[in-house]
């Protein structure tokens, strides 16, 4: 079942609906509103804060101060009333997900921030979170919950925890899309008990579509008063969905018609059109104005691009990842590391043809002066698969003079002999 789970679908409660009127937004939690223990909320916080220490010592937490500090600022603005209360991590995850949990601890994805195309993209989801810890929802989802008789949300919960401990056997089992090369079998078990785990955490914080709709409302207030452009809310859902549309697997496709792996959520295009409804009149940013602020963000997140990349391939949803490089090359720079790693998901994927489009990228790759020095190392390979010894010998020994401490050395010299001997 995990394998048919899209990183994207997972945004789960970001899929929400913008179908019903949001009601009055001057209720507002104060600080500080951790139940005495022993009440009924407290089992929420609880979970909360296993949630937290989770996040906390995992190995992807992101420990740039850089971005960190990047990360705070925005919140801050977006926020001042929870500044204090709230604690920020970013966390290195191939998903387009961002939370903030009822005991104040906020997660921010970098597959959220790889996907925001602009500073005012990514403001406009984080003031939906934001949105969602300042109107309790996951509080209210709770009691909801109680008042029903319903056992089910105490039972997510649960299986949350439960989640973690379960990873290592979910990924172990072998039920997810068949890599074509031993190496990638690591990688695609560490992201699917990452997904595992992200998948007990989204049952857990799933909301209401009235909630969502809510959050989606406020956050995109939120982001506008403090100078963003409001038309970046049903934006980045636009994006979103033209990405799903691209995944290999037709269940990830059908998700858009379903919007959610849960049943409850209306469809996207309801809430883009909400969204842009409530953008109304505000005029469009001119050409320039979009530019620089694309730009602008690109230089915020440029150090963390190829990490990112190489972690997004991972997800193993091919289609989707050039489909997401593809917007990055929009903004017209970065292109040598771009089309290194549009390179890596054809040689990945490895179609019809894929092979050829590899070798044609990393090609185009060298030619700009931000080429890693892999896509030399990766032409030299393609070239020698494509029966071009000569370019694949160039390739190679300019791959060992970029990168001359590099661990595959020895290997690639080896190459290198066996090349030179059967061409000599
Ligand atoms: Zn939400």
């Amino acid at each position: 079942m995990i394998r048919t789970v899209s990183a994207l679908a997972l945004a789960f409660c970001l899929w929400g609906s913008a179908l019903a009127a949001p009601a009055a937004d001057t209720v507002m939690r104060s600080a500080n509103l951790r139940p005495a223990s022993g009440s009924p909320e407290a089992g929420l916080w609880q979970a909360s804060d296993e949630a937290e220490t989770y996040a906390r010592q995992s190995a992807d937490l992101d420990s740039d101060p850089v971005l960190g500090a990047y990360v705070r600022n925005l919140i801050c603005k977006l926020a001042p009333e929870y500044c204090g209360e709230l604690r920020i991590l970013v966390m290195t995850r191939p998903v387009l997900n961002a939370t903030a949990a009822p005991n104040g601890y906020v997660e921010v994805y970098s597959g959220l921030m790889l996907r925001s195309r602009t500073e005012s993209e990514l403001a406009y989801v984080l003031g939906h979170e934001i949105s969602h810890f300042a109107r309790n929802h996951a509080l209210a989802q709770w009691q909801r919950n109680k008042t029903r008789g319903n056992v089910t949300l105490a039972i997510q919960v649960g299986v949350s925890v439960v989640a973690i401990a379960a990873m290592a056997s979910v990924a172990n089992s072998g039920d997810f899309y068949a890599p074509n090369k031993i190496d990638y079998i690591g990688d695609a078990a560490q992201t699917l008990s990452d997904l595992a785990y992200i998948h007990g955490l989204a049952t857990y914080f799933a909301y209401s579509r009235e909630d969502e709709s809510e959050a989606d409302r406020l956050g995109q207030i939120r982001a506008h008063g403090v100078g963003y452009d409001p038309w970046a809310a049903p934006a980045i859902w636009q994006s979103v969905g033209a990405e799903v549309r691209a995944s290999e697997y037709p269940e990830v496709r059908k998700s858009l018609a379903r919007a959610t792996i849960f049943d409850t959520h209306p469809l996207t295009e309801d809430r883009i059109e909400a969204l842009k409804r409530a953008a109304g009149s505000t005029p469009h940013q001119t050409a320039e104005e979009s530019r620089a602020e694309e730009q602008a963000y690109r230089a915020i997140i440029r150090p963390h691009l190829a990490v990112w990349l190489r972690d997004d391939l991972r997800r193993r949803d091919l289609g989707q990842s050039l489909h997401l490089i593809s917007r990055l090359e929009a903004v017209g720079e970065d292109l040598g590391l771009l089309a290194y790693y549009r390179g890596e998901a054809y040689r990945q994927r490895h179609r019809d043809g894929d092979l050829s489009s590899a070798l044609a990228a990393y090609r185009l790759s060298i030619t700009h002066a931000d080429a890693p020095a892999e896509a030399w190392r990766e032409l030299g390979e393609a070239e020698s698969r494509a029966g071009n010894a000569p370019a694949a010998i160039r390739a190679l020994e300019t791959y060992l003079t970029r990168a001359p401490g590099s661990e595959d050395r020895w290997l690639i010299e080896s190459e290198l002999e066996t090349l030179k001997a059967s061409h000599s």
